[in-house]
């Protein structure tokens, strides 16, 4: 099912239950950010349930995942600069780089956290 014009609730969905309850306002960001990147943004990462966070993030039972204001984009090089630049603009309040290694598997996290969510705005590297 389409959430937005670009993105499906099947890949915004937690990757071992299947939940996918993402943020109304963050995919409103989400599909702003797609429509002026002009190519299409691969979701490695959307919704997470508590179980899942906790077995794949730092951020333990509850992190910007669970809050379903996050996703996590495979893009690398120039395009992942342009992401950065471009993510800014439309209010993305963290941003995670995960831009070592092969290309291919390269990553930006985005989330929309306030800050009584978490320390924001901030960037990190993985
Ligand atoms: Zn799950």
């Amino acid at each position: 099912m389409l959430i937005t014009k670009n993105f499906t609730t099947d890949e915004m969905a937690c990757s071992c239950c299947g939940k996918s309850d993402m943020d109304d306002e963050f995919m409103r960001i989400l599909q702003s950010i797609r429509d002026e990147m002009q190519r299409p943004l691969k979701i490695t990462s959307g919704f997470r349930c508590e179980e899942h966070n906790q077995r794949v993030s730092t951020t333990g039972k509850k992190g910007p995942h669970t809050f379903a204001k996050a996703a996590d984009i495979l893009i690398s090089g120039a395009d992942a600069m342009r992401l950065f630049t471009i993510a800014q603009k439309h209010g993305v309040s963290g941003v995670g780089m995960s831009q070592r290694g092969v290309h291919s598997k390269r990553f930006v996290h985005l989330d929309i956290l306030s800050p009584d969510e978490g320390p924001r705005p901030t960037v990190w590297t993985y």
